[in-house]
């Protein structure tokens, strides 16, 4: 019983050590990015009016408010 005593004030101290590694700035933060990169952004994702491609909405051609994947598909129009 005493042993368990021990062990639960050093569980206890090193959970308190660990906080302050972490608060210091010390310890690596868990979701540090080592690229630096923006994160990604959720694209809205639109289908071709001709072949059905899905395709983020930036990278879509617009006309007549129909999206397509390509100025082929753009030109020939809705299927
Ligand atoms: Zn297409």
């Amino acid at each position: 019983m005493k042993y368990l005593l021990v062990l639960i004030v050093l569980i206890i101290a090193y959970n308190i050590w660990r906080k302050q590694r972490i608060d210091s700035g010390s310890a690596t933060p868990p979701h540090r990015n080592p690229t630096n990169a923006p994160p990604r952004i959720p694209q809205e994702m639109v289908p071709c009016a001709h072949c059905g491609l899905m395709m983020p909405k930036t990278e879509a051609l617009e006309q007549g408010g129909k999206h397509y994947c390509s100025v082929e598909h753009q030109r020939q129009g809705p299927a």
